[in-house]
């Protein structure tokens, strides 16, 4: 039930003293940009459009590697145990204050959004997904879960002075590679890409971006936006890289990394199935020269005759990218040019009749994604065509603008199951699905054998 406060307790009845041990407090951040925490309120967290106090269960630890935002614009939203009440916090100890947000590290998938009220003429959020967090025990908690234990993404993992030397090294062994220097360059020195890092230090999943262009037009599209749109994240890629300079870097990388994939469709490019006659080519020939690794395309899938001949020449995985599995809604943010929601759908038939490995990129929306609507829509999804793996991305987008832009104002979230049960109902739906974060290796290096 949803209060005139747009409070929905769902929590089971707690004693005081345990939701005062358990749940964080609300944080906000001055002008400065320093980060206060407010004692006296519990923090909570949005779904749709209904407020919650996050469960000891929907809570973690902030992981490494996350950041912090202050949110212009937005007044935080707090919870009053003592008076049973949501507050909004515009002013602390004298000072203005702004809501705060996290931006959870990869391999983690929100629960609740940050709880605030937008004011008037509030700047449009850049391209991230603000999930909520509090402060407690001297730690930030985040209401998200880890849904993939793949390191690859881990800061942790990266030496960065390494990093530097084995780009420069990369550069030597590719002197006249286009498209090796834009990875070094572009991705590496400038966007710090944790995929384009793991290329030059020669392990795990090695991105192919090939596409300056693209037929949908995705309201949270990474690297092209609409002048009154978000600021772009990254800049797209300029130029068609050709067939020799693809194949002169993956072949290495498929053969001697551990758990290699090589994967066409990044997020500093189109969409890459707008050049299937170089893709096919590459393909072709890097299964020419090896069988070894993973050979993935990450895609809008938007021709099937095109999956087709890519799927023939070699390749073994599939990711489709999705924001709902109802067409209306699809339509509204990817915006597509010159394809249809029927033709991402065939585009998956035909993988999986090749046999292919076909994830789904979904991108979570609490409150959206769990809500019975998406949610039968897209289990339904799962099971005819047998998809296997859900790879349980954010939305990063300015949740009102995605609210706006998908026509979300009136769903009634109030009857959405929350983001855990949602996880836990696709398990129970589709026992053979899996649930991550993160292309899998299908094709280990050397043996030529799929291994699922
Ligand atoms: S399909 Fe990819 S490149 Fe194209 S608009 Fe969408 S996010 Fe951007």
């Amino acid at each position: 039930m949803v209060r005139e406060d747009g409070f929905a307790c769902t929590l089971e009845p707690i004693a005081l003293t345990d939701l005062l041990k358990k749940i964080p407090r609300l944080l906000v951040a001055d002008e400065s940009g320093n980060i206060l925490e407010v004692p006296e309120l519990l923090m909570l967290g949005k779904s749709l459009h209904s407020l919650h106090l996050p469960s000891p269960d929907e809570l973690i630890r902030l992981p490494h590697g996350s950041n912090l935002y202050m949110l212009p614009g937005r007044t935080a939203v707090g919870y009053d145990f003592r008076e049973d009440r949501v507050v909004e916090v515009g002013e602390y100890r004298g000072k203005k204050v702004q809501a705060v947000a996290a931006f959870m590290a990869p391999a983690h998938t929100w629960v609740y959004r940050a709880a605030y009220r937008r004011e008037p003429g509030a700047p449009i959020l850049p391209l991230y997904a603000y999930a909520a967090v509090g402060w407690l025990d001297g730690d930030y908690w985040v209401a998200g879960v880890r849904v993939d234990p793949d390191i690859r993404q881990d800061p942790a993992q990266f030496n960065l002075e390494e990093v530097e030397r084995r780009a420069e090294e990369a550069l030597r062994r590719y002197p006249r590679n286009r498209l090796v220097r834009h990875l070094v360059e572009n991705c590496v020195r400038r966007y710090g890409c944790p995929a384009a890092r793991n290329f030059v230090l020669g392990r795990w999943e090695c991105p192919v971006p090939t596409s300056p262009g693209c037929n949908a037009a995705c309201v949270g599209c990474l690297s092209l936006q609409a002048e009154d749109g978000p600021p772009a994240a990254q800049e797209r890629i300029n130029f068609v890289p050709t067939s020799e300079e693809i194949v002169e870097f993956t072949v290495r990388h498929l053969e001697s990394s551990p758990e290699a994939i090589i994967s066409f469709g990044q997020g500093c490019e189109g969409e890459p199935l707008l050049l299937a006659d170089l893709l096919e080519e590459s393909i072709r020939e890097i299964r020419r020269r090896t069988p070894s690794g993973t050979i993935n395309l990450n895609t809008n899938a938007f021709d099937p005759r095109a999956v087709e001949r890519l799927c023939r020449a070699g390749l073994d995985s599939m990711r489709v990218s999705l924001n709902s599995a109802q067409e209306e809604y699809y339509l509204r943010y990817f915006q597509p040019k010159n394809y249809g929601f029927e033709d991402v759908l065939e585009s998956i038939r035909v993988a999986k009749d090749y046999g292919i490995w076909v994830s789904v990129n979904y991108f979570v929306f609490p409150g959206f994604t769990d809500h019975p609507s998406e949610m039968d829509s897209f289990v339904r999804l799962i099971r005819e065509f047998h998809v296997d793996m859900v790879q349980a991305r954010n939305l990063n987008l300015d949740p009102d603008l995605a609210i706006e832009r998908l026509g979300l104002e009136t769903l009634d979230d109030s009857e959405s199951i929350g983001i855990l049960n949602w996880l836990r109902r696709l398990r129970q739906e589709a026992p053979w699905l899996r649930i991550g974060y993160f292309n899998p290796p299908v094709r280990m290096r050397n043996v030529g054998a799929t291994v699922r």
